[in-house]
């Protein structure tokens, strides 16, 4: 009877095969350059559940504006979460602030070199600590991103589904991983998966692993990895409120620290929940002078997919008088901010949502 043949992939085929096709990143350093740890630090918390190609401009924005770890944790977490808008998951903006700091004071400016150190850090976990490790160091650390997760489970054609086979995917992918040229090979296997062994169609014919590849020669390639189906994100519905001043100023106020888009600012909203939150029940969350401000509703509603749910806004508008405008603004967590001037203020992806809506269906 015949055995399977147990596939033997070679790491310095994927490394030929990384000299010639390694993509050109902003953060990456280029042949013969030694690797920025601030760079691959920063490039890294961005990236966490976010695209190569809408992390670029973010990127290149926090270089210019902060070019060093000490310049970032001199600056105030506010400006960086506005320069973090758009960027999503906003706790990570914040570990970002907390870690420079904790860089600047604790280590003189200088990212620690292993990983058990490096995990010590605000913002990181295994996956950004292996890859500091790796990229930045040069020395050898298990790097397992999605991207990894996909090659290892189709090099050895692993059934067992994702999350579960963490475990599994992560004994294989230590056990290609080199001491030799560690920082290339990490970025070579992340490139691989994100150009070649790609989620719905790898090309395998120009893969440099595809002679040993098990999934490949089954022709299941497609098919992994497995994944548990997830659970069904639930909808949770509430109210915005934008009330003007007569000079046209908009009031926002800056959601409680500790939560979700913890210290962003937002169009002021009532609380977001499954139950039905009827308007008589969230206007104490209004702003303005409760029980004498007018509220019209705009018709048509503001949807926007959160990790763990769907959420949707119906947004309410009001003016209020010059005199009374004067009793609301001054405090920490609540401004008056013009149109135009809105670019500068920690407004989230779904609260710029909102502001569109309000432009277009309310004016
Ligand atoms: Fe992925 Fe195909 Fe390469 Fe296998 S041969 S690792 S499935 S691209």
């Amino acid at each position: 009877m015949a055995t399977a043949r147990k596939p033997n992939p070679k790491p310095d085929d994927l490394l030929a095969w990384y000299d010639k096709h390694r993509r050109r990143l902003p953060w990456r350093a280029l042949r013969n350059q030694t690797a920025d740890p601030y760079a691959i630090w920063l490039s890294e918390i961005m990236l966490q559940q976010t695209t190569v190609a809408a992390v670029k401009a973010y990127f290149e924005k926090f270089m210019k504006r902060w070019p060093t770890v000490q310049d970032l944790a001199a600056s105030d977490l506010d400006t960086v979460l506005t320069e973090w808008a758009g960027l999503g998951y906003y706790a990570r903006a914040r570990n970002l602030h907390a870690c420079a700091k904790m860089i600047a004071e604790e280590h003189d400016g200088i990212f620690p070199d292993t990983e058990e150190a490096l995990l010590a850090l605000p913002g990181v976990g295994a996956y950004t600590a292996a890859a500091i490790t790796a990229i930045a160091f040069g020395k050898k650390a298990v790097v397992l991103d999605g991207n990894v997760e996909r090659v290892m489970a189709r090099l050895y054609a692993v059934q067992e589904p994702l999350p579960k086979a963490k475990v599994t995917l992560k004994a294989l992918a230590a056990g290609l991983t080199t001491e030799h040229r560690p920082g290339d090979y990490a970025q070579a296997v992340m490139d691989l998966g994100a150009t070649v062994c790609t989620p719905k169609s790898p090309s395998c014919v120009l893969c440099p692993w595809q002679e040993p590849c098990t999934a490949r020669s089954q022709g299941i390639a497609a098919d992994l990895p497995r994944k548990t189906p997830k659970k069904e994100r639930p909808t949770r519905r509430g109210h915005c409120f934008w009330l003007t001043r007569r000079d046209g100023a908009i009031l926002l106020r800056r959601r409680p620290e500790k939560g979700l888009l913890g210290g962003m600012m937002e169009i002021p909203s009532s609380p977001w929940q499954v139950e039905p939150l009827d308007i008589d029940a969230a206007r104490p969350h209004a702003p303005g002078v409760t029980g004498r401000t007018k509220w019209t509703p705009l018709t048509g509603m503001v949807s926007h997919t959160l990790t763990h749910f769907h959420l949707e806004l119906e947004v309410h508008m009001a003016k209020v008088p010059d005199r009374r405008a004067e009793t609301l603004g001054g405090e920490h967590d609540i401004v008056w901010a013009h149109l135009d001037d809105l670019g500068n203020y920690a407004l989230p992806s779904v609260m710029r949502k909102v502001v569109k809506h309000a432009l277009k269906v309310g004016y």
